[in-house]
């Protein structure tokens, strides 16, 4: 069989770049592992710039149908009290996407699968260019094509560039023989979907000096729960029973302590190990690696699923100028790297940031913790770049004098940062696809 551009893996990434392609005249052959839908929790937060991106390739309508709107993100602390007395509220802090300046100024909460579905009935409409597995796992690569099972049958893909986009465990990228440096953290998550009341509308993370609950509302009143536990203590909290964790989260959220009993079945429970990594090159000749083939991010600042739709929208736009201008693929793959490997990198330090922030449950740690979170808020200027930056519509270096203020080494800026200076940091399209500037000057 040949393809123009062979996608090992049928993931987000892998999905967002073949309908990208598909509808640009790319013929595109997906090879999937899966028959049918995964119940494994795969992340739903989408930020913005995946909603500018989502919106080009025509399918922002439905995301934003089957969402639910996260305006604000929420940084509760509490004390907990005993028996059933409500906590006591410390701090609250409310990050809003309404300072970045765009008019993708929110995130959307969207059901992993939901998502993935829209993306494959967008590609399934450019039906002469969208070749779509299900059931066919790709093996690696023999004579220079892909190697796929398939019903049973083994068989060969030919294609003029070969994507990665296969998650952890990439074929792809053991093919490219890349250098790979994980980074584990001292703790683990327990993620589980839960009914909400209808009134629970707004992404919180509720944390004391020892205890993380980070809540996102779901459309059809659910709202996914992260909660924090030290690394390996997974058999203990299991041996406690649910009803320790009924009691945790009615603690926490004593609007949850109700709809937190529908949980039934520790099997529903998911544990989350964070770990990150980052490939030290994302092509070699012409294969690419996109999303976790390539990186993973710790999920504090849910970006996993948005730097693979990120990844996809870059090399979907590369790759299809090269097969509009008639370039050769694999000259003009370097572009791709250029572009996205320094966002990523910015990314995977933020999202390192954020874990170390919630990583130590001491007093201390946590008195820090408070002043620097609510001086985010407080320091126009740090809101917007946090906000901004976490958007991945732009980016906007945090300078040391920033970092003072963070730190109340130095005070708050009064002044309210300008749209129009702010607007300088958006990512322009020069700098998204730089191949099409070049010799032009705009670069
Ligand atoms: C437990 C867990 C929790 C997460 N939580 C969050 C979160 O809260 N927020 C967030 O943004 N991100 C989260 N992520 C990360 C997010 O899921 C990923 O970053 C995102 O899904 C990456 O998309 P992808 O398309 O690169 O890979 P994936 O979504 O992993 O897709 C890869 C696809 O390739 C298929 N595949 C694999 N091997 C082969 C093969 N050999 N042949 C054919 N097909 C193959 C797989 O079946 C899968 O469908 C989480 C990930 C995990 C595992």
């Amino acid at each position: 069989m040949k393809t123009d551009v062979f996608i090992a893996g049928g993931g987000v990434g892998g999905l967002a770049l073949a309908v990208k392609l598909a509808s640009r005249g790319v013929h595109v052959t997906i090879a999937e592992q899966l028959k049918k839908k995964s119940n494994a929790y795969k992340g739903e937060l989408l930020q913005p710039k995946t909603l500018a991106i989502l919106d080009r390739i025509g399918v922002l309508e439905e995301i934003e149908a089957s969402g639910h709107i996260i305006d604000q993100l929420r940084f509760q602390e509490i004390n907990t009290r005993p028996g059933q007395e409500p906590p006591e509220n410390i701090q609250l802090t409310e990050l809003n996407y309404s300072r970045v300046a765009s008019r993708y100024d929110h995130a959307l909460m969207v059901p992993h699968e939901r998502t993935k579905d829209i993306l494959r009935e967008k590609g399934q409409t450019y039906a002469d260019y969208f070749n779509y597995l299900p059931g066919a796992r790709f093996l690696g690569f023999e004579s220079g094509m892909a190697l796929i099972r398939h019903n049973k049958k083994i068989s060969r893909i030919q294609a003029q560039v070969y994507v990665g986009a296969e998650g952890r465990t990439s074929p792809t990228r053991d093919a490219m023989n890349v250098s790979v440096q994980r980074k584990d953290y001292n703790h683990h998550f327990l993620t589980v979907t839960i009914p909400r009341p209808e009134s629970f509308t707004k992404g919180k993370i509720i944390t004391t000096t020892s205890c993380f609950l980070g809540l996102f509302p779901l459309p059809d009143n659910e709202v996914r729960t992260v909660y924090l536990i030290k690394a390996g203590e997974f058999k203990k909290i299991k041996e406690k029973g649910l009803e320790h964790l009924y009691k945790a989260y009615g603690n926490l959220e004593p609007e949850l302590a109700e709809t937190v009993k529908s949980l039934d079945d520790w099997r529903k429970i998911q544990l989350m190990i964070p770990f990150t990594y980052h490939v030290d090159k994302y092509y070699s000749g012409n294969l690419a690696l996109i999303g976790d083939a390539a990186h993973t991010v710790h999920p504090m600042a849910g970006e996993g699923m948005n730097l693979a739709v990120q990844d996809a929208d870059v090399l979907g736009e590369l790759l299809a100028w090269c097969k509009e201008e008639g370039k050769p693929y694999h000259e003009n793959l370097h572009y791709y790297e250029d572009v996205r490997k320094p966002r990523v990198s910015f990314l995977l330090s933020l999202s390192h940031m954020s874990a170390l922030v919630y990583s130590f449950p001491n007093p201390w740690w946590r008195k820090i913790r408070m002043r620097a979170v609510q001086r985010i808020y407080d320091d126009d200027q740090l809101h917007v770049k946090q906000m901004l930056n976490i958007s991945g519509l732009g980016r906007w270096n945090f300078s040391l004098f920033d970092r003072a203020i963070q730190g109340s080494v130095l005070p708050v800026r009064r002044k309210r940062i300008k749209d129009h200076t702010q607007q300088k940091q958006l990512f322009s399209e020069a700098e998204d696809y730089p191949w099409k500037f070049e010799g032009k000057g705009k670069v």
